[in-house]
């Protein structure tokens, strides 16, 4: 019962547990809401110390994928999967073989996709038994590694902040503080020396910032110093929650828009920067460009389609502004009301069609009638 009331309370369709004793696969799949398509999101691998632990987390992370669809004007709903187990030590084909047996039984309300813990290669295995994955090798159609789109979408949303801030979506002339250059702030901070912009970058990995001073001309600058550079615009692209009591103080930005998932700490962080004249490009919107690419592989795989899909982010973060202006609210508010109205409106027209087929139906039954009955 307090199951049930929990997924009420969330709004999950669906919840459905995986077992498969020969193979030692535990996964929960959760379908968060279908209305505007399939459910579409990644696998999670993780050692979760308990069962409760990995429901809490597939239930989480659903419901945002709803979102973060919804936003990106994807015709599609929000799942994820989490797979109990360490990526380490714990893989093997026939485990994701027979995970990808479980996801066709799902008929295609599930789609499922890379994610922390899960490869391309594991992808391929699920790929020999199912064709509801993404993400898979491009000999198969895929679409690749997804962090350069990822990046371009990230640049784009930044471009929608700096129209919004100073008029002028040109980055060239301004600075641009990136934490974390890994797949994608490597990316990121490219793009952004290209169109001329000076980059100060960090990383807790020291080559991966030897890399970016090197190649890309970046400047580094310890980690502890990203929150009190003196730039436009800061990019939080490595880690969540860094938006938060110990750095809001420090920030001297006028932008916050990067790559992170999760970057406020909680909800009320975003309003603080909105308090603070900070423009905050809300993280699921601006990240989505990972998910767009892996998308356009459901219509057959094709790279400048996906690099156009990609740059409507722009478009997207100025709508988010714009909902946030007439309403009065954040604009971390603002981008959950984008993906609401979207639902709520498809979800009427749903309603309305079928409602009218039922009553065309009705209405030629002949049972319904008064001279047959
Ligand atoms: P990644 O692991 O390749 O890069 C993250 C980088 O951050 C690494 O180089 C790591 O050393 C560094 N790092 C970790 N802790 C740090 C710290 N305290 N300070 C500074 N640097 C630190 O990951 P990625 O794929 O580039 O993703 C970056 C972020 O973007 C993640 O939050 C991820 O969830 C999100 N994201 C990525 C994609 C994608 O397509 N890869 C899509 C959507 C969202």
């Amino acid at each position: 019962m307090e199951l049930f009331d929990s997924l009420h309370e969330t709004g999950h369709e669906q919840v459905v547990f995986f077992s498969c004793e020969d193979t030692g696969l535990k996964a929960i799949v959760a379908i968060h809401d279908t209305t505007l398509g399939p459910a579409l999101g990644g696998l999670r691998m993780w050692p979760y110390h308990n069962e409760q632990e990995a429901l809490t987390d597939v239930l989480r992370l659903s419901r945002g994928m709803t979102y973060k669809a919804a936003v990106s004007g994807l015709n599609l709903g929000g799942g994820k999967a989490v797979l109990i187990g360490d990526p380490e030590t714990d893989k093997s084909e026939s485990l994701f073989r027979a995970f990808g047996r479980y996801v066709g039984s799902l008929g295609g309300r599930y789609i499922t996709a890379e994610d922390v813990g899960t490869t391309v290669e594991d992808m391929d295995y699920i790929y020999q038994e199912t064709d509801r994955v993404v993400g898979v090798h491009r000999v198969h159609g895929g679409s690749g590694d997804p962090s350069p789109f990822t990046a371009y979408g990230t640049l784009q949303g930044m471009k929608a902040c700096l129209e919004k801030k100073y008029g002028n979506p040109d980055p060239g002339k301004l600075s641009f503080s990136v934490q974390g250059v890994g797949h994608v702030g490597y990316y990121l901070t490219k793009y952004l020396r290209e169109a001329g912009a000076k980059v100060f970058v960090c990383d807790i990995n020291e080559s991966r910032v030897e890399r970016a001073v090197d190649e890309l001309g970046a400047e580094a600058v310890s980690m502890e110093q990203i929150y009190d550079v003196d730039a436009n615009v800061f990019a939080p692209c490595a880690l969540g929650g860094v938006i938060n009591e110990d750095t809001v103080p420090h920030l001297k930005c006028d932008i916050v828009a990067g790559s992170a998932n999760n970057q406020l700490e909680s909800e009320d962080w975003g309003t603080v920067l909105e308090e603070r004249g900070i423009l905050y490009a809300p993280d699921y919107a601006i990240n989505a460009g990972g998910l767009m690419n892996v998308a356009i592989e459901l219509q057959g795989y094709d790279r400048d389609r996906a690099y156009r899909t990609v740059s409507t982010i722009y478009d997207i973060i100025g709508k988010i502004f714009k909902i946030a202006e007439r309403d009065g609210i954040p604009s971390w508010q603002a981008a959950d009301r984008l993906a609401e109205e979207r639902i709520q409106a498809i979800s009427h027209t749903r309603r309305f069609y079928s409602k009218r087929f039922k009553d065309r139906l009705s209405g030629r039954r002949p049972h319904t009638t008064a001279t047959n009955s």
